[in-house]
């Protein structure tokens, strides 16, 4: 497993595909990162899978 991997993401605030990056070393779970596109605050959350290669992340809204 490397360090890193990159996600894609669909921003939900202005719906623009974006990558962001999963510390996989790292214990958090959840983090925040400003959209590049909007600017606006994306909540990133990683989905528990253990058999998925590629780390599941889901972004939401901040504040929801
Ligand atoms: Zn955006």
């Amino acid at each position: 497993m490397r360090p890193v991997e990159f996600v894609g993401f669909t921003c939900p605030w202005c719906g623009e595909p974006g990558e962001t990056t999963v510390d996989m070393v790292s214990a958090d779970r959840e983090w925040v990162e400003d959209c590049a596109v909007c600017c606006a605050p994306i909540v990133f959350r990683r989905v528990e899978a253990p058999d998925a290669e590629i780390p599941q992340v889901e972004a939401i809204r901040e504040g929801e």
